[in-house]
Formats: structure tokens, sequence, C-alpha cells
């Protein structure tokens, strides 16, 4: 089955008590028992939910894996995921990754005895340097946030390997639909499906996808005794929203290009961070891991100040200022002062992360009126400065 059929069809059949096209909504806590022990294999909703079986099947056949695990948000995927290392492992992972991620690690983990190392990956074999016998994960994130910085999955998974760590990859901003880290040699893939995969900024859900029949199992009974499960309501949204997933993808990279190229030659923009740029550091991995190049843009300005990016962000009628990504309308955020807030300002301005750095989640909307909307931002930004000047 090829990624589009999948999307409808993996793991879906009519329901079987009414033919009902649509997966039901099994909005139930318990199931009734014909004597005790005796049961359809559902018990109780935290253990199993037939909504929610549907979705984690549907998620692990766009992964091209063999088991899906749901929670209630991608930070509970990944608290789940971390679970599986005991006091003492240590986990690695890119110094540029998801803030929530980075707090997880150091302000809950971290009091359990996890040490965490955060490295710039971008060349792989710099994993050679940190990685010892006390790994026990390597968590990757590409495209990285906000700076779109590309690791080369393949290459890392091979140093990994040899010892024995288990790679993990937070396969958000690509969405399973431009990247599989699973055929790359991946252990576990993580999403925020709150992001691409429900994509219509109405769910927050989290997932985690294996080939591997032990950590699945670990996978599984974490899901049980913790309990940060999704409701039946959001696995029918998530469900449906995946429907469109391929299409949507598709045009949110088609879109992200023609403005990224917008961007590039625009007097007053300064750098313009996008994988698909063939002066991109990592274009190459990208073009080799990923069928597009996503929908994920950075880039500030000539004027390089908080002022100006504000009044950029203030000025745009279409790109909607607020944090996430992901949804089927265009966002726009400023990393200095919302996501990246709590990051020192020198250690910020290492990656490249300036007071006027820009952010945006290209959506599906016309190419033409985001072009304008930002055009028309940008020189509102620039006649501001000339009255100042
Ligand atoms: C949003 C996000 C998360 C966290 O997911 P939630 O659903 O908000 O809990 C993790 N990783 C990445 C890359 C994200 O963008």
């Amino acid at each position: 089955m090829k990624f589009g059929t999948k999307t409808i069809h993996a793991g879906i059949k009519p329901d079987p008590s009414t033919g009902a096209i649509m997966t039901p909504i099994f909005q139930t806590s318990t199931y009734v028992q014909e004597e005790p022990g005796k049961h359809k294999g559902y018990e109780y909703g935290r253990s199993q939910n037939p909504t929610r079986d549907v979705l984690q099947n549907n998620l692990a056949a766009l992964e091209n894996g063999k088991y899906g695990i749901c929670f209630s948000s991608g930070v509970a995927a990944m608290d789940a995921i971390i679970r599986l290392m005991k006091t003492g492992d240590e986990f690695i992972s890119v110094n540029d990754l998801y803030g929530g991620s980075y707090r997880l690690m150091m302000q809950i983990h971290a009091k359990f005895g996890i040490q965490s190392k955060f490295i710039d990956l971008n060349n792989p074999e710099n994993l050679r340097n940190h990685i010892s016998s006390k790994t026990k994960i390597v968590w990757l994130e590409t495209p990285t946030n906000p700076m779109l910085n590309i690791t080369d999955i393949k290459a890392i998974c091979e140093i990994a390997k040899t010892y024995n760590a288990l790679v993990v990859v937070d396969n958000t901003f690509a969405s399973p639909y431009l990247q599989n880290p699973l055929d790359l040699g991946a252990d576990i893939v993580m999403h925020s499906a709150t992001k691409y995969i429900n994509g219509h900024s109405d769910v927050v859900l989290g997932a985690a996808v294996t080939n591997n029949d032990e950590i699945a199992k670990e996978l599984y009974f974490i899901q049980k005794s913790t309990g940060a499960v999704p409701g039946p309501q959001d696995c029918f949204l998530t469900l449906r929203g995946i429907k469109t997933l391929h299409i949507r993808v598709q045009r949110s990279c088609e879109n992200a290009a023609a403005i990224a190229n917008f961007l590039n030659q625009h007097p007053a923009i300064g750098k313009v961070y996008y994988p698909g740029f063939e002066d991109h550091p990592n274009h190459e991995i990208a073009k080799k891991q990923m069928k597009d190049f996503g929908a994920m843009i950075s880039f500030d300005l000539k004027e390089n100040t908080v002022e100006n990016a504000k009044s950029v962000m203030s000025n745009t009628k279409y790109f909607a200022l607020a944090e996430s990504l992901g949804g089927v309308e265009s966002l726009i955020g400023h990393p200095a002062t919302m996501t990246h807030a709590s990051i020192p300002k020198a250690d910020r301005l290492k990656v490249g992360l300036t007071d006027s750095l820009i952010r945006l989640s290209v959506g599906i909307e016309d190419i033409e009126d985001l072009i304008n909307d930002l055009d028309q931002a940008i020189k509102k930004m620039v006649d501001e400065n000339s009255r100042i000047f």
C-alpha cells in the first residue's frame, strides 16, 4: 500500500456491528464481561480502547512500523520512551532540540539520575566524541527547531548500534509523509501528532512507533501503568486529520519553497534558513532522507532588532502570531521572546538565533495571499524605520 492509500485505509475497517465507514468514538471507560475473565479483548479504558487501537495501527503503518503506541501529548510520548531508561543511564541529543524535550530531561528526569548531553550533530562523527557504554538513548530531532539543521539519521544509527544505544527520532517537523526514520535504522519514532499528523490545531496528542517486539511490549506496559492515554474523541479527530496528511504536507511544502525563495531575494531580509536551499549545509542529506524539505522556515532581518521583528509579526494578516506548527493555517513566531526565551542570549546567538529571527509554519492557503501578506508586513517595517531616521 502506498502512503496516500495508507492514510485512508491502513488499519481501518468499517465498524462490524453497523457498517459505519468512519471509526466510531468508543466513549466508554469499561466493558461488560460475559463471565469473569471472558471478554472481547477490552477490559478498561486506560488499557484498551477500540478508537485508540485503530489510530495506533494506522500510525504504525504510516511509519512502516509494527506497533503504534499513543499518548495524551507529544511530551507524554517522550516521557514514556525515557522510562525505558534507568538511573545511571545516559541520554544524548542535539543542542537545538524542542524546548519541552530539554525541560523534560533537565527538570524531571535529571532528578532520577538520568544524565543528559546536548551536542552538535550536524556532523554525525561528533557523536563518537560523546557516546559511551552508558549511553542508552540517542535522541534526534531533524529538521531542528528553529534553525532547521539536518542530522544524518542513518549515519547516527550506525555509530549508536556499535554501543548498543537506542536511536529515537522526534519526527514531528518532517511528518511521516516526508521522512520514515525506522527505514533508516532508528529503533523508535516519536511524534507530537498535535502538529502535522492531526494538522487542524484542535487536538494535543503524541505517539511512538517501533518495529521492536520487546520495546513495544515495554511501551504498552508504560502506557497502561503511567496512564497518559489520549481520549477516544481526540483519537477520532486525529484519524480524521490523517486522511489528508499527504495532501496537506505536499501543499505546505510547495508554499514553503515559494516563500523561502521570495524571502531570499528580499533586500530587507537577512539570512533565510531552509533545508531546500542548495547552500544549506546539509542539503544533500535532507534530499536523501526526506521526500521534500518541509514547511518550516526561519529568517532574520537585515536590521536585526527585536522591534523590527515585532513590527513584521504584528502586521501580518494571514500568518497568525502563535506557538505550535503543522496546521492548515500559517503561523508566525518569534523564538527569542516566545519558544526560546528561556535560553540565555549569548547561547542563542551561538546557534544563529538572533533577536530578529522569525519562524514560519507555512500552511495550505493560496500562495499569492501568503507572499503578499509577508510583503506588506515587511514593507510596513521598512517604512516605520525610514520615518525614524
Ligand atoms: C510540539 C512538539 C513536541 C511536544 O508535543 P506536544 O504534543 O505539544 O506535547 C515535541 N517535539 C516537537 C519537535 C514539537 O514540535
